[in-house]
């Protein structure tokens, strides 16, 4: 990796996955900056836009969103000479963006990533499931290769983010005194950890905050002796309250509070499709739910899908699998 960086100043995209999260933006961002310390032209690419309450990062706004400019982007890949995968494991993770990034094949790839189950396709992998987020990831990456005198403060803020974000606050797995150490240097350059955390959780709107609690009041439902849940938003109820994108964020994690609930589930409707969500607790892997049952993936404890059948319909399925998943043991 060293060599392939330190010839001549190339000029590089650093692309993240649908519906970016704090830590698709945030290690795209600070992945591009320690590539800009060596001299290399370097652009952030997401298929779709980030949810709202992160537009105060430092440089969000550089990042190029196909959707909104899909000519910008496809000339950027076209005159690209590396291509940098960040946090996702397959091409399909990119949606809208798949058959541009598939169809141009000049580009060197580099997969940075912490998903199970990497495709194949990249010169160099970097494929690690035992790291709490790609943000760290990429920090360890920047140790390694650079050091981190490099790290500034808008580095350390884009990377706080998603280390805090991918570890529901520094409460899920993975959590190790490396990470730790890195927060430290990350407070070390500068960043308020207070204000951050305000800045991505306390920021919704009150729709927002008035969808959530008829989300969990109206719809959140308990099946399998209450040890599972799930919950589900059609269009006209998220219009209602004025949803705008990542609004949803989190609502999945709070049947997870009930002492007995080991899975959870969102089901958000889409104009063509029903997204699903999973999060679980324990030996419970909705990694592999995921995969069986919704055409997915992700990690053992939080993962995702897709539904192409109506709302009752997918709802009927989850339940028909979560009574065989639990037959076989998986709850
Ligand atoms: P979220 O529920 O926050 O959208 O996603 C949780 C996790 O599941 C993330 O790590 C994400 O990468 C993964 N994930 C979400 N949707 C999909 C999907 O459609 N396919 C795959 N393979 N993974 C997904
Ligand atoms: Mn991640």
């Amino acid at each position: 990796m060293r060599a392939m960086l330190t010839t001549t100043p190339q000029r590089i995209v650093v692309v993240s996955h649908t519906n970016p999260d704090g830590d698709a933006v945030g290690s795209s961002l600070a992945w591009a900056a320690a590539l800009r310390t060596l001299g290399h032209e370097v652009h952030c690419l997401v298929p779709n836009r980030y949810p709202y309450f992160l537009n105060w990062m430092p440089q969000i706004k550089e990042v190029v969103i196909f959707k909104d400019q899909p000519e910008e982007a496809k000339q950027l890949l076209a005159e690209a000479d590396l291509l940098f995968c960040l946090d996702f494991n397959d091409l399909s993770r990119l949606e809208i963006l798949s058959d541009t990034i598939a169809a141009n094949t000049h580009m060197r790839r580099v997969l940075i990533d912490h998903h199970l189950s990497p495709a194949e396709g990249y010169e160099i992998v970097f494929s690690h499931p035992d790291s709490s987020s790609t943000c760290f990831l990429v920090y360890s990456l920047i140790e390694a290769l650079f050091g981190t005198e490099i790290i500034s403060k808008q580095m350390a803020e884009q990377l706080y983010v998603g280390m805090m974000t991918d570890t529901g606050n520094f409460a899920f797995s993975f959590l190790t005194p490396e990470l730790f150490r890195a927060v430290a240097v990350l407070i070390e350059r500068g960043i308020t950890v207070p204000e951050i955390h305000n800045r991505v959780y306390n920021s919704y709107t009150a729709g927002r905050a008035r969808l959530f609690g008829y989300t969990i009041n109206r719809k959140m439902e308990l099946i399998h002796g209450g040890r599972v849940a799930y919950m589900s938003l059609t269009e006209p109820e998220m219009r209602r309250f004025g949803f705008q994108q990542g609004d949803s964020e989190g609502f999945v994690n709070y049947p997870l509070t009930i002492k007995k609930v080991k899975m959870s589930v969102m089901f958000l409707q889409h104009t063509h499709f029903i997204r699903v969500s999973l999060r679980s607790r324990g030996n419970v892997d909705v990694n592999l739910f995921a995969r069986k049952y919704f055409n997915g993936g992700g990690h053992k404890n939080a993962a995702g899908g897709k539904s192409f059948v109506s709302m009752e319909e997918t709802i009927a399925h989850y339940i028909r699998s979560v009574e065989e998943f639990a037959a076989e043991g998986g709850i």
